[in-house]
């Protein structure tokens, strides 16, 4: 098949292309407009496969979507491109906005004109596949896990972008006929992953020895998926999951923030002791909570589960060892990233380059 992602670029999307690649004979165009957040060189080790392309274009461009379309005429569009980062999301709802609602406006309009000019078996075959988030749900209590069919409550600029961007699709389903499916996921985590997002970010942090910035009193609970159990999830949704349908996807890993930085102290204290032998765990630090910050968030990943028999591979300990792994052997593609300004500088603490 041919596959167009968008935001390829990015954390999930690089993570998508790379797994694509590797383990399909599918052909993918990558389509990234290449914002702060998007790193080429995350696509390196699948780069020179003559299956992948990159066009560098921006989804808010209806030209230049609408040409990369119907040059690469795709089976399946992946769309991820989006503005990601609910701090950033605080300080400049904007770019929110124009880019996941604007630009998945743009992208639909595209899509649905191409998709118009297919043959009947090529219309049904095709997907527009739509990748969000478990925010758009709002905030559970203790208890209680988000379902497909739980209403929506937005709380960030992101999640309410992220929301708007959810219904747009829905509505060319059902007002256009375009075979599209939505799919929520739960907080991810893994290799290339920007540093500014937390369990990167606490990574970096106490490797250079500053404070590891937990926010309130790390009592926020998120529901966390190793990312390359996301990309599988994925791919199982656009080659098996029906048209109008929408899953959610999560890891079953719900954990306090506290407690993930506490885990990430103790690996990085066995993988690359400081030192003078004390833990990172004397490093971290409480700062002023995020605003609106929600409480808790977890996925009922049942649908996806028994429809499509995906489960999630990675537990949340190998996964995060993983992770932390791979942070200490490619520092060459974050260190890079911090001294563009990739640290979170809402914390007031600036991570030296
Ligand atoms: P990311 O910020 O790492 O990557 C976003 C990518 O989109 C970057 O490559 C960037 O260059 C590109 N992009 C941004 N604006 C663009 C534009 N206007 N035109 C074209 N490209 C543009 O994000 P991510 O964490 O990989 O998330 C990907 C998608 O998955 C997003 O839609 C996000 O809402 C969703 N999601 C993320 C998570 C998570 O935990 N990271 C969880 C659930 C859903």
């Amino acid at each position: 098949m041919r596959i167009l992602v968008t935001g390829g670029a990015g954390f999930i999307g690089s993570a998508l292309v790379r797994h694509l690649i590797r383990n399909t004979a599918h052909e993918v165009l990558n389509l990234d407009a290449l914002t702060y957040a998007g790193t080429l060189s995350a696509l390196a080790p699948v780069a020179d496969d003559p299956r992948y392309r990159f066009v560098r274009a921006d989804v808010r461009d209806a030209v230049a979507v609408t040409r990369a379309i119907r040059e690469f005429r795709p089976q399946v569009i992946t769309h991820l491109a989006a503005e990601s980062h609910v701090d950033r999301s605080l300080d400049g709802p904007a770019a929110f906005v124009e880019t996941n609602v604007v630009g998945t406006f743009q992208m639909l309009n595209a899509a649905r004109a191409y998709w118009q000019g297919l043959d009947p078996a090529e219309q049904a075959a095709f997907r527009f596949h739509h990748i969000s988030t478990d925010e758009v749900f709002g905030s559970l209590g203790e208890t209680g896990l988000f379902t497909e069919t739980t209403p929506y409550d937005p709380r960030s600029p992101y999640s309410a972008s992220k929301a708007a961007s959810d219904h747009l699709v829905s509505a060319w389903g059902h007002s256009y006929g375009l075979p599209v499916i939505v799919t929520n996921c739960s907080n991810n985590y893994g290799p290339y992953h920007f540093p500014e997002k937390m369990i990167p970010l606490m990574i970096v942090k106490a490797l250079a020895g500053e404070s590891l910035p937990v926010y309130g009193r790390g009592e926020n609970v998120r529901d966390w998926l190793f990312v390359e159990d996301h990309v599988r999830a994925l791919q199982a949704v656009f080659e098996r999951g029906e048209p109008g349908r929408r899953y959610n996807i999560g890891g079953h890993a719900e954990r306090r923030n506290i407690d993930v930085v506490h885990m990430l102290c103790t690996l990085l204290d066995r993988l690359h002791p400081r030192p003078d032998g004390a833990s990172y765990a004397g490093q971290i630090g409480f700062v002023a909570d995020r605003p609106g910050h929600d409480l808790r968030y977890a996925i009922d990943a049942t649908r996806i589960r028994d429809e499509l028999g995906w489960v999630p591979q990675e537990s949340f300990e190998s996964g995060l060892e993983k992770t932390v792994r791979w942070y200490l052997a490619n520092e060459d593609w974050w260190r890079p990233l911090i001294a563009q300004g990739g640290a979170d500088q809402r914390r007031g603490l600036g991570l030296s380059p």
